[in-house]
């Protein structure tokens, strides 16, 4: 499914320097490592020192300060294996690498040690489609929006979806158990996979791959493996749900009253339409005035701008939904314009407009799906990718709209996000200015941040992952136990500690 056609967010920010911890591996130069990685892979697909393509050292946000050795493109799982083999022989850090779209640097190779980064790049490959069973087994390599196409040429769609489709793999998007627009609908990627293939740190081949709905044989391995961000295996394929797409959609950006009336309007759009939202999408001030500001394809929806807005989509449940009447009009708008004029009798919302077209449609996603954009346009930013219990958003969106004004005045977007999962992508710039110019108030705003995520207990990183990024706020936030028991399971699959050493654990 591309619900908008637009490319994938290449725009860039700066960020802080990597700073993952080193391991005390005792490798062999990459000058003895690299004939034995070329004797597995081929010569064309080891690369070494200055033959390293920049892109591989550099992540999306621009930081290019990683340092791999050796680039290794294996071109089959059992190369993989050989690779990782041969590392845990020489006791050689390895980091996979799928399409670096990452936010949290789980791609960034420190510098000093012999590093190889191992990348998926050729292993992009769909080795079945099982259309009865609505099921795909794609390589890891493979590009999100490929599989989009795949699927869509079976009649079918692959529903996960996010601003870097078209760069990031579906390897990645597991390892970092990746969100996206419409988890609300069909849950992150964790929910879409029923089987995996991995690769341990010993060059074991894990075959997990068949798509067994239920399956209650002990520990759930698939499970751990997602979200592990490369420090517990290398994922080679997996099995993929489909679904059947839904015959229509009807979109809307809606002005709502303020967070409450929003929840409100979630759960009641979410009973009249028997649990048909695809989306359902928070933007603040802020953030609709930055898109109006800053995309020139953006059409503004409102006249003036809005306080708080959300665009909501419903799928259409039959092809009778779906089918234009004599009226010209679609049933599942009409659904959908009956549920905003309850809202609007309720007082929840204070305008609506629905779009009439595929093109009005498009300019509402784009305007979601390019937010990143126009955010890096307007300069640099203190970013937050954290969550909450769905019926904790509007206390805690007031706990940090309070805590971020007691710092400085400036500008804070805190009502942003994928509301339907609990998720605020919550940016700030103090005095409006390069947080890096005031770094005591953006130091402040990252600990009231902290502060009401604790209070609220939810989650630090709700779909970007730790990396190396939020290693201090999860060991310090986490369950103790929790902490010691995920340092445990590391420990027993990857003693030597080579798989994406310094990353995630601290
Ligand atoms: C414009 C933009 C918008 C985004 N929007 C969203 C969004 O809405 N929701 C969301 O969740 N994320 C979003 N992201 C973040 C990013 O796209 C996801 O984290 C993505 O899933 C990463 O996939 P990748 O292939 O690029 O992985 P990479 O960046 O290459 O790697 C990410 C991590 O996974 C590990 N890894 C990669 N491949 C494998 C593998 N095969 N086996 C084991 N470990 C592996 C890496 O070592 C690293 O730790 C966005 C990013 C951008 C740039």
């Amino acid at each position: 499914m591309d619900k908008t056609g637009h490319a994938a967010t290449t725009a860039k920010r700066d960020a802080p320097a990597m700073t993952g911890s080193k391991t005390d591996l005792a490798t062999p130069s990459a000058a003895d490592l690299a004939p034995r990685l070329a004797a597995i892979c081929g010569d064309a697909h080891v690369s070494v020192g200055s033959d390293i393509d920049p892109h591989y050292q550099r992540d999306w946000l621009g930081r290019a300060d990683s340092h791999p050795a050796i680039v290794v493109r294996p071109g089959d799982t059992a190369a993989v294996a050989a690779v990782m083999a041969l590392c845990a022989e020489t006791r050689t850090a390895v980091i996979p690498f799928g399409g670096n779209s990452g936010l949290a640097g789980g791609t960034m190779a420190a510098d000093g040690q012999d590093i190889v980064l191992l990348s998926l790049e050729r292993m992009n490959r769909i080795r079945e489609m099982n259309v009865p069973g609505r099921v795909m087994v794609a390589e890891a390599g493979c590009i999100i929006e490929h599989l989009h196409h795949a699927a869509e040429a079976q009649g079918l769609m692959f529903p996960l979806v996010f601003g870097a489709k078209g760069t990031a793999q579906i390897g990645g998007a597991l390892s970092t158990n990746a969100g996206g627009l419409n988890v609300v609908r069909y849950g992150n990627a964790r929910n879409l996979c029923l089987g995996l293939e991995v690769v341990t740190a010993r060059g074991e081949v894990m075959d997990l791959l068949p798509a067994l709905k239920k399956n209650n044989t002990g520990y759930d391995l698939i499970n751990l493996m997602i979200g592990a961000e490369g420090t517990l295996g290398i994922i080679t394929a997996a099995s993929l749900s489909l679904v059947t797409p839904p015959p229509a959609y009807a979109t809307a950006m809606v002005k709502v009253r303020d967070v409450p009336a929003a929840l409100e309007l979630m759960n009641f759009t979410q009973a009249e339409s028997g649990g048909r939202i695809e989306a359902f999408e928070l933007f603040g001030r802020l953030h609709y005035e930055l898109c109006i500001r800053h995309l020139p394809h953006i059409t503004p929806p409102f006249a003036e701008p809005a306080d708080l807005a959300v665009m909501i989509e419903i799928a259409a449940g039959t092809d009778a939904d779906a089918t234009v009447g004599d009226d010209g009009s679609l049933p599942v708008t009409a659904q959908l314009e009956a549920i905003l004029g309850t809202a609007l009798e309720a007082g929840w919302i204070s305008d609506a407009v629905v779009a009439r077209s595929a093109s009005q449609r498009a300019n509402m996603w784009a305007m979601r799906e390019d937010v990143l954009s126009a955010m890096v346009a307007h300069g640099k930013w203190v970013m937050n990718d954290i969550s909450f219990q769905v019926a904790d958003l509007p206390a805690a969106i007031a706990d940090l709209d309070a805590a971020f004004a007691a710092v400085a005045p400036g500008v804070y977007g805190t009502a942003f996000g994928h509301m339907g999962d609990g998720n605020l992508h919550v940016c700030a710039r103090p005095y409006d200015k390069d947080p890096a110019d005031c770094p005591a108030e953006a130091a402040a705003i990252k600990q009231a941040v902290r502060d009401v995520v604790t209070r609220w207990r939810g989650s630090i990183s709700a779909e970007h992952g730790i990396g190396t990024e939020k290693q201090a706020d999860m060991k310090a936030m986490k369950d103790p136990a929790a902490y010691a028991m995920m340092t445990s399971i590391k420990a027993a699959l990857d003693p030597d500690n080579i798989l994406n050493p310094g990353k995630v654990l601290l």
